[in-house]
């Protein structure tokens, strides 16, 4: 077991990617912390892992909440006794072209991605630092921590983000053995995908197969969706990278839409 014992805090994991990082991380021994907005699904969801004999405990917390942020991470402290690793994933999505962009969602994207980074990062990095044992602090960005699409201005503002405040955390942490890596996947099947393919089709006036094959798959090698396991595997690999020679970098993984 690659992370016997290691206590994950995991954003945004009552669905999608964070809910797959948080099966992998459990299989591989980790104690698990489920911190979402969503109350009840992060409930169940903590108590579907408990069920299968996993360590796991939900906590809601909206990442924008100061205060909730501090609490939840408190709780996570009180059950498991530290934090090991942090998965920065909580994440949505608001496209509109740049001159109709109604500065609320704006603000909304920035706090969501940045102030939600920002804070976790902030009530994480205390525990590692404490411990004494270091850590792993993990972002999800995106292929749009590196590359721009039309309507996505917030997103990719704060995804680029999400790199230069892992380079830092990655200088500062260093001293406490605590890392910093983002994670910039390709398109993959979760909600948060499957509101914008009939949104997309609406606005592009073409059909939502189209969206797929011809929007969102087209610079793909294989025009393959990325897979929540593919992510995950990239999580497990920056959470268990035994040494601080991988820090303060970034890993594209989306069936080769972006190469560098
Ligand atoms: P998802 O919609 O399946 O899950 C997102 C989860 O975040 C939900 O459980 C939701 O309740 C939670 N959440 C939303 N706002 C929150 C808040 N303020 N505080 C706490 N929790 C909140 O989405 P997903 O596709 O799994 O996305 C997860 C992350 O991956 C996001 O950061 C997203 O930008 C990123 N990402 C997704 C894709 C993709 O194609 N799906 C690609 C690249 C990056």
């Amino acid at each position: 077991m690659l992370l016997k014992d290691k206590v994950a805090f995991i954003t945004g994991s009552a669905s999608g990617i964070g809910r797959e990082i948080a099966v992998v991380f459990a299989r591989e021994g980790a104690k698990i912390v489920i911190a979402d907005l969503n109350k009840e699904a992060a409930e169940a969801t903590a108590a579907e892992f408990v069920k299968t004999g996993a360590q796991a405990i939900g906590v809601t917390v909206d990442v924008t909440s100061e205060e909730q942020v501090n609490a939840g991470v408190q709780k996570a402290v009180n059950a498991f006794g530290g934090i090991d690793i942090l998965i920065s994933n909580a994440g949505i999505q608001i496209v509109h072209p740049i001159e109709e962009f109604p500065f609320a969602d704006w603000k909304k994207m920035l706090a969501i991605h940045l102030d939600g980074a920002f804070l976790t990062t902030q009530a994480c990095i205390k525990h590692m630092y404490a411990s004494g044992k270091g850590g792993s602090i993990i972002y999800m960005g995106s292929v749009h921590s590196k590359e721009a699409s039309k309507l996505k201005s917030a997103y990719v503002t704060a995804k680029h983000g999400l790199i230069g405040l892992a380079k830092v955390i990655a200088k500062e942490g260093a001293a406490h053995n605590v890392r910093a890596n983002v994670i910039c996947p390709g398109f993959v099947r979760t909600p948060l995908v499957d509101k914008q393919i009939p949104e997309q089709a609406k606005t592009l006036g073409i059909t939502e197969e189209q969206v797929i094959k011809d929007v969102m798959l087209k610079e793909t090698v294989d025009g393959e969706f990325t897979t929540t396991d593919d992510v995950a595997q990239v999580a497990l690999m920056f959470a268990s990278f035994p040494s601080n020679a991988l820090t303060g970098q970034s890993v594209v993984v989306s069936h080769g839409w972006f190469m560098q």
